[in-house]
């Protein structure tokens, strides 16, 4: 089977996300072509070496590119300052100089990390996504969105810093925990929910397949979630605009998962999927789009087996008022104002801070009683 290719046309930091079976092994010889010195650096994860490190460094060989590898935890707390710092100082002993490279391979946890190390690496070098997560894949290695948690919250420190090849190995989302594919699953229903009704039809009728493992269902969900990523990308780099569609369900996902610590109560595509449930139950309770499309959302989450409701978090919650206060620390409130991604319909999603406080606290009310 051959690759699918999206273009990232951004002028002056315009690249591929090439999307396809078995890509990591014959990365090598793409990669040689972008070096003058054959040689790069490699930031990974336990799991992700454990799996598939020594093919691409396989792949690296036969291409005649020297490489070395950082090895890190596994997980959302290694996306945080002591593991960046760890980072940074490697790639600088690894003496990745200002035409260097470096590659990031795994989730969008190194992916978000290894990017803004190098951003900040020398003032920039480039570096090349070889996204191994769904979740990775389809959203947080394409779009130059890169960053770290701190005790503030999260992704609140970062830079803008485009890739410059996406490399998506479709083969290897097959060794993702269900539960990981299933939580990358929650960003690929939010691009049919925000912007295309034709592609949400055709995940009710084609994603259990494609979480079964048919490589064509997968490819075409992985390139058809890019390929809206990329669309608003480049209508809205910084996002001053249009790129807050693709928030759909994060400001209730981001309020959920504080109120779990970001810990193992609720990963964070899970989130995302509840919270496109429950944005679509307050846009319909205000009247925007129909009272089906809710409960169409949340049966297809549930068809997956996906969490879908906010009872299916295991363990306590705070109250529908400490959720709210916990959306306020969203990095999405502008001037004070909660932003809010709402729906006139599936495939119809629209920005607007014009969302009244009794409205979002009666669908916490009701979404805590279960
Ligand atoms: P992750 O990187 O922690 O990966 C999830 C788990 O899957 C980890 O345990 C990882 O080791 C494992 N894993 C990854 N690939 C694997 C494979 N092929 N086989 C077996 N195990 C594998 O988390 P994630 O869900 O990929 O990404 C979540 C992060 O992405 C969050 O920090 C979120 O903020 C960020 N994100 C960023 C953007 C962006 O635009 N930059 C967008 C969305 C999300």
């Amino acid at each position: 089977m051959t690759f699918e290719t999206v273009h990232v046309g951004l002028v002056g930091r315009e690249y591929d996300v090439l999307i396809g079976p078995d890509l990591i092994a014959t990365a090598g010889a793409r990669i040689a072509d972008m070096l003058t010195v054959k040689k790069v650096a490699i930031v990974t994860d336990e799991n992700v070496a454990g799996l598939h490190l020594a093919t691409l460094q396989a792949s690296l060989d036969a291409a005649g590119v020297a490489h070395s590898a950082l090895t890190l935890p596994a997980g959302e707390s290694t996306k945080r300052w002591p593991e960046f710092t760890k980072t940074v100082e490697w790639l600088l002993e690894q003496k990745v100089e200002r035409n260097g490279l470096v590659i990031a391979l795994g989730g969008g946890v190194i992916g978000d990390l290894v990017g803004f190390a190098a951003s900040v690496l020398r003032r920039g070098v480039r570096f090349v996504q070889i996204p191994t997560s769904l979740l990775a894949q389809v959203d947080s290695s394409v779009g130059g969105k890169t960053g770290i948690n701190t005790d503030q919250g999260k992704n609140l420190v970062g830079a803008f810093h485009q890739p410059s090849l996406v490399l998506a190995d479709t083969s290897i989302l097959s060794t993702l925990t269900e539960r990981d594919f299933l939580a990358g699953y929650g960003e690929v229903v939010k691009y049919g929910l925000l912007g295309d009704a034709a592609f949400f039809d055709w995940l009710e009728v084609n994603a259990p397949k494609m979480a079964a493992g048919d490589m064509d269902a997968r490819v075409y969900a992985v390139k058809r979630s890019v390929e809206m990523k990329a669309e608003i990308v480049m209508r809205d780099e910084t996002e001053q605009g249009d790129r807050a569609l693709l928030n759909l369900g994060h400001t209730f996902c981001h309020a959920l998962e504080k109120a779990t610590g970001y810990s193992d109560r609720l990963l964070h595509g899970e989130g995302v999927a509840i919270g496109c449930a429950l944005a679509f139950e307050l846009s319909s309770r205000m009247g925007l789009c129909s009272q089906e499309d809710p409960s169409r959302v949340r049966a297809h989450l549930r068809e997956m087996g996906m969490k879908t409701d906010v009872t299916d978090i295991p363990g306590d919650l705070p109250d529908a008022e400490a959720l709210l206060t916990l959306m306020g620390q969203d990095k999405k409130v502008l001037d004070g104002k909660l932003r809010f991604i709402l729906a006139r319909g599936i495939g119809q999603a629209f920005v607007t801070s014009d969302v009244p406080r009794e409205a979002v606290l009666s669908v916490l009310n009701d979404a805590l009683r279960g």
